[in-house]
């Protein structure tokens, strides 16, 4: 079932991997293999080289500054970089690129579209998204920041949360309450807010590692101009989902690409031990080579949805749900298979985590625990795993919907 690439896209993929040769170091090993701040060096740098090369989202319409190829060209970037371990940016570009581009493209106006799409290639515009609140996470629809019309321009106070990347962002895109008489699914806004003014406060908050990488966002009178509404008034909700499946579905078709790898890292861990002796850890680790070949054949079924034209819709929770569920069994299992070792933080921190650790990532106790704990948090960020079991099961399989107490009016006014 190996996808048939065309002579004319094995070109493409030739012309990539001279790339790759060309301006990757000689020595390179992967980005797991840079120490922290060699590495934020890198994908800096490495962010301005995609840029000049016009690498950064190839299926991007001319019009706005993009390159205009087909979404085959972008699936071949994305395996021969997640073979090479290298980004495809920064990662505020995994909001912009990913997530509020691809949205205004659906979504926006002709205006916002020759406005917006160039700023996010050219990086001039850092994006972070505010969509969860202290009281609205699952239930995201109950979202209580607020944004009144004064005049040409929206004033927004309230609060949002997790906001990841937000303090490296200048523009952060907002779901707000704009009419709270309605159902609270009809009284949402989708606004793009520019966070360099003084009325947006970012606070961060340290995670179980020590790190950096989320934050509070407040707003307190912060305005934003009318125009500045992604979809009519109102009809956020349509827009915060069309948002949602490119989140979810983001990088399908090569994520198992980065899991292999990690895997037969771990395979080596497990041999050094002695841990292959064990029944129970062969069983285990024969598991989690079924899941990554699962998580190869949901890529191609996504690829080839792809290239038929469909957008990410409800299904893009399959592969949500599979990768972050496999990712914490997987690193449960090298934390199991360290043993005492593992309580020891020995030897280089993790790369990255929780969608699966860098290439060319240490194996160190320090690394495996780190990831462990980091990928805790791809079972919840973008959706739970209870949520995407929800919209498997009623918009996927098409089940009854659970019933519903929550569809009157909003009820916080
Ligand atoms: C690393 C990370 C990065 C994040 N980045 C961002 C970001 O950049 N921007 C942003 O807006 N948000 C971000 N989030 C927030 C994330 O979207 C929310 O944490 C998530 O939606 C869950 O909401 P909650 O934390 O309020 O948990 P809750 O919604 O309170 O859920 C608590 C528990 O109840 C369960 N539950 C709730 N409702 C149901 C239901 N109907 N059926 C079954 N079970 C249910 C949940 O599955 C969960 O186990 C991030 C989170 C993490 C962990």
């Amino acid at each position: 079932m190996d996808p048939t690439y065309s002579a004319e896209a094995q070109a493409f993929r030739a012309k990539i991997k001279a790339f790759l040769a060309e301006h990757l170091p000689a020595d390179w090993k992967g980005l797991g293999a840079l120490g922290s701040a060699e590495r934020s060096a890198f994908v800096e740098s490495w962010r301005t080289t995609l840029a000049e090369n016009r690498l950064l989202a190839v299926a991007w319409p001319t019009e706005y500054g993009g390159v205009g190829l087909s979404q085959i060209e972008q699936v071949i970037i994305n395996e021969e970089f997640a073979r090479a371990g290298v980004p495809q940016g920064v990662p505020n570009d995994g909001f912009g690129i990913g997530m509020v581009g691809p949205t205004i493209m659906v979504w926006g106006t002709e205006e916002q579209k020759k406005h917006y799409i160039p700023r996010i290639l050219s990086g001039e515009d850092r994006w972070c998204q505010g969509y969860s609140e202290p009281d609205a996470g699952s239930d995201l629809a109950n979202l209580g920041c607020r944004a009144e019309l004064d005049g040409d321009e929206w004033v927004v106070n309230g609060q949002k949360i997790w906001t990841s990347a937000g303090h490296t962002a200048n523009w952060i895109f907002v779901l707000c309450r704009t009419s709270p008489h309605n159902p609270k699914h009809a009284g949402i806004s989708f606004l793009l807010v520019p966070m360099d003014q003084p009325g947006v406060e970012v606070r961060p908050i340290v995670n179980i590692i020590g790190g950096h990488e989320f934050n509070e966002v407040f707003f307190t009178d912060a305005r934003t101009p009318k125009g500045n509404v992604i979809g009519e008034v109102d009809n956020g909700w349509a827009v915060a989902n069309t948002l949602l499946g490119f989140e979810r579905g983001g990088r399908a078709t090569s994520l198992y690409i980065t899991y292999r790898e990690e895997l037969d890292r771990l395979l080596a861990v497990a041999d050094e031990r002695g841990a292959t002796a064990s029944p129970m850890v062969r069983q285990k680790l024969a598991w989690c080579h079924s899941q990554v070949e699962v998580m190869r054949y949901l890529g191609m079924r996504t690829l080839t949805r792809t290239l038929a034209g469909d957008r990410p819709g409800p299904e893009s929770s399959l592969m949500k749900l599979l990768w972050s569920e496999y990712h914490r069994e997987v690193t449960q299992l090298a934390v199991d298979i360290h043993g005492a070792d593992a309580m020891v933080m020995a030897g280089r921190a993790a790369a990255s985590g929780i969608a699966g650790d860098a290439v060319g990532s240490p194996s160190s106790s320090r690394s495996w625990n780190e990831v462990s704990m980091r990928a805790r948090a791809g079972t919840i960020y973008a959706g739970t795993s209870q949520v995407q079991r929800n919209i498997i099961g009623e918009r996927v399989l098409g089940l009854p919907k659970e019933p519903r107490t929550d569809d009157g009016p909003w009820r916080r006014t």
